[in-house]
């Protein structure tokens, strides 16, 4: 493929919106438009990924520091759209609001005291709940209310005060839900701000693992204004469902070996299903694999693997002897990308340092006067000479 073929468009700067390092690189090597969108170069590159990704170990052999489960793999990266649950001990990795952890039970299990009305003014959420009555968050009972979709049946929840609750989680245990409105909150017995489920009517019951083995806690009165003192799951209300219901967060517990975990943004790589996902994949290529000068891609993943380039020279005909190159590699089943342009070596080496295929090959006077070439292999600081009858023999071992 050659350069002008491709129209590729490199760029001095980095975007002033880049996240990271390795979407600057796309963007100034002219994989990418700033706006993230695959340029001609980039769709060629995707291609290329797309066709390596018919090996079902292809990820593996890229060896990026991906993590992940059985069902997916990410690539741990600032600007992720996700956020992954992991144990950096013993790599139990999962989507944040899938993971599990080990709940904290918290202070010794005390015996159920009798259940007491309190008048709790505007106390309707449980940070004022747990300030007015001056106690610990996890003392308390939080209500959360929806009504499913399928069937119109009211979903009362009910987690421990101190643990965010996770939607994804509720939906695996009952299908899609939506937030209740406030007639249907009302009609089941209900009252926002201080609700919780005991005397409710016509609702399924939906309580985390955490709460049978939470004693004593508040709870609302379903009366405005008031609260429960001491209400026991088991004693005051039952639940058609218990499950684990609530989001993990940054140094909880691990599920396996209680060490704890870390929360961290990703992007998906694979996840079993679709086809992987190439441009999540290009962008964790770029991430690894760069330097200061622009990209390192390795082979097989660079969709070109060797840069070629002329220097431009009065005495001979350094263009010619470089197209000839191009059909000996490819003939021997390199993949080349052919800077054809009429620039100063400093440009064209600027390029091929941003663009990064593993091996850059210069067709100069100097050199070929003598009958040599200068390969530089992207990830090396020295160039070497090599006879030019030599050059794809080369060429294909330091790819190997
Ligand atoms: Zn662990």
């Amino acid at each position: 493929m050659k350069y002008r073929n491709l129209q590729i468009q490199t760029q001095r700067e980095a975007p002033n919106n880049a996240r990271t390092e390795g979407f600057a690189f796309l963007v100034r090597a002219g994989y990418l438009t700033r706006e993230n969108v695959p340029t001609q170069m980039g769709e060629y590159t995707l291609d290329h990924l797309r066709k390596l990704s018919s090996d079902p170990s292809f990820l593996f052999h890229l060896s990026m520091p991906t993590i992940g489960n059985d069902s997916e793999t990410f690539y741990p990266i600032t600007s992720g759209n996700i956020e992954i649950a992991h144990c950096p001990s013993c790599k139990y990795t999962e989507r944040v609001e899938l993971a599990r952890f080990a709940k904290p039970v918290g202070a010794t299990r005390e015996s159920p005291l009798p259940m007491e009305k309190v008048l709790t003014p505007e106390c309707n959420t449980i940070e004022s709940l747990a300030t007015f009555l001056n106690i610990p968050k996890e003392q308390t009972a939080k209500a959360l209310m929806y009504t499913r979709v399928s069937d119109g049946k009211f979903i009362f929840v009910v987690v421990r005060g101190d643990i965010q609750a996770s939607e994804a989680k509720l939906k695996a245990q009952v299908g899609e839900v939506r937030a209740a409105m406030a007639e249907e909150i009302v009609s089941a017995g209900a009252v926002p701000g201080y609700a919780s489920a005991i005397g409710l009517k016509e609702s399924l019951i939906v309580v985390d693992d955490l709460i049978p083995q939470s004693q004593n806690l508040v709870a609302g009165a379903n009366e405005a204004g008031y609260h429960l003192r001491n209400t026991n799951y088991g004693r005051d209300y039952e639940a058609e469902i218990v499950a684990d219901l609530v989001l993990a967060k940054e140094g909880d517990a691990c599920i396996n070996c209680g060490n704890p975990l870390s929360v961290i943004s990703a992007i998906v790589l694979d996840d079993r299903e679709d086809r992987p996902y190439m441009e999540n994949i290009l962008l964790a290529l770029a991430e690894t694999y760069h330097d200061a000068k622009g990209l390192t891609l390795p082979h097989p993943a660079a969709a070109f693997d060797v840069y070629l380039m002329h220097v431009p020279g009065k005495e001979l005909d350094t263009r010619a002897k470089a197209e000839e190159l191009y059909d000996s590699l490819q003939s021997a089943g390199v993949s080349v990308l052919f800077d054809d342009r009429d620039e100063r070596a400093g440009v064209k080496f600027n390029d091929a340092d941003l663009i990064g295929c593993p091996i850059r090959v210069t067709v100069g006077k100097k050199a070929l006067k003598e009958g040599m070439i200068e390969l530089k292999p992207r990830r090396e600081k020295e160039n070497l000479l090599v006879p030019l009858d030599d050059l794809s023999h080369r060429v294909i071992s330091l790819l190997q």
